[in-house]
């Protein structure tokens, strides 16, 4: 009945409850619980069949782990040979915070200029393997860009809806790509709600993040690169910018499957949420030690891709966390832009405001102790500084033209 070459894909688990769907039909959240539907594949059959050496010998974009995404028929990847990012030292701003191991996974040379590009490579694909012709999202503005640009790719029909105050050249992005762009003076939540009504309607697919099963399934290649990179092993210490939380539960998700895979051992790197102080649900849950994430209300920070007051995977991040002794802290917009100027004056890398949050919690870590000096600590810098010409702007002064520059310095 199903093909197991490509994709090792075999159903669909409620995250709450393990009720099983089936993975060949569109689905959205479980019947049961309205959770988020999770991916599971035959691990035991691709044991015996795959190994780290079969990867090492295929081409450097992220269907190299095919057989753990869930694209059954590879004519269905339209894709730009995206992935397999670089990961590189950060030796002087790391000497500075008093972290000599730390590494930077940069995302930014990715499609689109931000790590989006790897769930929408994904979601797009195995969507119009399924049939889906219209999709709609809201969006803080590079999952919308992303998401129209594979659409474009893929032909199908994308709506997106974008609060006013996201990157502006994201809006661009999106129009140009073909989608609909709605813009809404509002939160990723307002956006949600309004995506919702359309959806109700029907004829239109719900691409909302974690409604459908399958980006996150794309953003788990984030922590198959990262574990590949490292020759099959954890780092000490993992931290990501935290918004609806994709990407970690996804990077959990890969470490999860490679044990079952044999591939690694029992080291897990302790997994760090990191949010914004205008908008940390997850950090608040955290602390109170609770599972689910109470929503916040008029939620604000620069770092525009963690601005999201209701994540629906909150359990899902708060539970990775958690089983992997790891924490969730919140940064302040002052302090990660002063980290944006650090990052770029000392390592050259400009890094999206969310991925110097990262940076900026790795130092409040080491400082209170919980990051010690010998740690391996791996940030993500999840898109790329230059998208965001408004909070990196810098002020200079404008000279005659028949200045001397000898004058001017
Ligand atoms: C969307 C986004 C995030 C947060 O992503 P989640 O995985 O949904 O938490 C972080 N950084 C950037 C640049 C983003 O666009
Ligand atoms: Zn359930």
């Amino acid at each position: 009945m199903t093909d197991l070459s490509f994709s090792y894909l075999s159903e669909l688990r409620c995250s709450k409850c393990d009720e099983r769907y089936d993975a060949d039909t569109l689905q959205n959240l479980s019947r049961c619980c309205s959770a988020p539907l999770l991916a599971v594949y035959d691990l035991t059959a691709l044991r015996d069949e795959l190994t780290p050496a079969d990867i090492a010998s295929r081409p450097s974009n992220l269907w190299r782990y095919h057989e753990l995404l869930p694209v059954r028929d590879p004519r269905f990847v339209r894709g730009f040979d995206e992935g397999m990012t670089p990961m590189f030292g950060l030796p002087r701003l790391g000497e500075a915070i008093g972290v000599p191991r730390l590494l930077v996974k940069d995302e930014a040379p990715l499609p689109t200029g931000s790590f989006k590009a790897r769930g929408a490579a994904v979601g797009v694909s195995r969507a119009a393997e399924l049939g889906v012709r219209r999709l709609a999202m809201p969006t803080n503005g590079n999952a919308g860009a992303a998401w129209a640009a594979y659409c474009a790719r893929s032909g199908i029909e994308a709506t997106v809806v974008m609060p006013t105050d996201a990157p502006t050249i994201t809006r661009s992005e999106a129009a140009l790509a073909g989608a609909s762009v709605t813009l809404v003076n509002g939160l990723i939540s307002d956006a949600g709600r309004m995506v919702g009504e359309l959806v109700g309607r029907g004829g239109v697919f719900d691409a909302s993040t974690l409604k459908e099963p399958y980006r996150v399934e794309g953003k788990k290649t984030m922590g198959l690169e990262i574990l590949e990179q490292f020759g099959w092993r954890a780092p000490d210490v993992i931290a990501y910018p935290t918004g609806g939380g994709v990407g970690l539960i996804g990077i959990y998700k890969a470490l999860l499957e490679l044990q079952t895979l044999g591939w690694i051992g029992s080291k897990l790197p302790r997994m760090v949420a990191v949010q914004a102080e205008g908008c940390d649900p997850i950090v608040q849950a955290f602390e109170r030690g609770e599972d689910e994430v109470q929503a916040q209300q008029d939620t604000r920070t620069i770092a525009f891709g963690i601005n999201v007051p209701s994540p629906l995977g909150g359990r899902l991040v708060l539970e990775a966390v958690r089983a992997t002794n790891g924490t969730a802290i919140a940064v302040s917009d002052e302090d990660l832009l002063s980290y944006i100027g650090r990052c770029a004056s000392m390592e050259g890398l400009l890094p999206c405001p969310e991925g110097a949050s990262t940076m900026t919690a790795v130092a409040a870590l080491r400082k209170s102790g919980w990051i010690s000096e010998s740690d391996e600590v791996v940030v993500l810098n999840t898109g790329a500084g230059n998208k965001y010409a408004d909070a990196v702007a810098v002020e200079l002064p404008i000279v005659q033209r028949d200045a001397s520059l000898v004058d001017a310095q």
